[in-house]
């Protein structure tokens, strides 16, 4: 937390940097411009690095671990801020993770989807949700196969505090671009089929700081960039 100026001339730069990035790629794939949006993952990283963020104009955030997270949005509570859950999630979390965020992208079950939305203060708009797909069939990733999404997609789309936004997903990593692309394209896919249907779905979350071109490529509406802004990343916090 000290030595801030340094580092925080760093993210606005950074910033500017990655929006300048999006454009060309959208241009380059024939994006609508401004189609794509930017969530900044500030998991690890302190209050004040988010605030440099926010005077760059970057309003939502991204945060993996509920404890470090609810200490931020306290810190932050005179910030305009979008709090976007994007971690694994607990069932004896969700009811923080409702009541303090305005997206989950990390439903990855009917019963996590069902407790957000039981727990959803009345007061506040529905939450925002994406469904999380493993993608890469890992056996260590979170996110639903695709045929659970097929078994699981109607009764979540009947829970009456969610508004299912979309999809997401965080791929195996991949150097090459072209696999790269072939995961997202997937997804593409997926959200297109589910679209016919329910065309009010419209967020395709992924793109993170190492594969953001083959994202934006194949239709990415929100990309989640930690490293890209922030640097590279201490280990995670005990107790999250
Ligand atoms: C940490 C994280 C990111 C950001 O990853 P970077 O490589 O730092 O850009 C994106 N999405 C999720 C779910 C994450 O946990």
């Amino acid at each position: 937390m000290h030595n801030t100026s340094h580092k925080s001339a760093n993210i606005v730069e950074n910033i500017g940097n990655i929006r300048q990035f999006i454009d060309k790629t959208c241009q380059k794939y024939d994006r609508t411009p401004n189609s794509v949006a930017l969530l900044a993952v500030s998991k690890t990283r302190p209050a004040a690095d988010i605030r440099q963020a926010y005077q760059a104009g970057q309003h939502h955030f991204g945060e993996n671990y509920l404890q470090e997270a609810l200490e931020k949005i306290e810190q932050l509570k005179d910030l305009d801020i979008e709090w976007h859950f994007i971690g694994s999630i607990q069932s004896n979390k969700t009811r923080e993770i409702a009541e303090h965020f305005q997206w989950v992208h990390s439903v990855d079950r009917l019963k996590i989807a069902q407790r957000l939305s039981q727990q959803r203060p009345p007061s506040l708009p529905p939450l925002n949700i994406c469904l999380q797909i493993n993608i890469s069939h890992e056996d260590s990733k979170g996110g639903m196969s695709l045929e659970q999404l097929e078994q699981s997609f109607d009764e979540i789309m009947q829970l009456p505090n969610l508004r299912v936004r979309g999809l997401m997903a965080i791929p195996a990593p991949a150097d090459d671009f072209t696999m790269q692309r072939e995961q997202f394209s997937n997804m593409r896919l997926t959200l297109e089929q589910l679209q016919q249907s329910h065309p009010s779905l419209d967020t395709l979350s992924m793109g993170m700081s190492n594969d953001i071109e083959a994202a934006i490529a194949e239709g990415s509406t929100l990309l989640r960039i930690g490293t890209a802004i922030f640097g590279p990343r201490e280990a995670k916090p005990k107790n999250s």
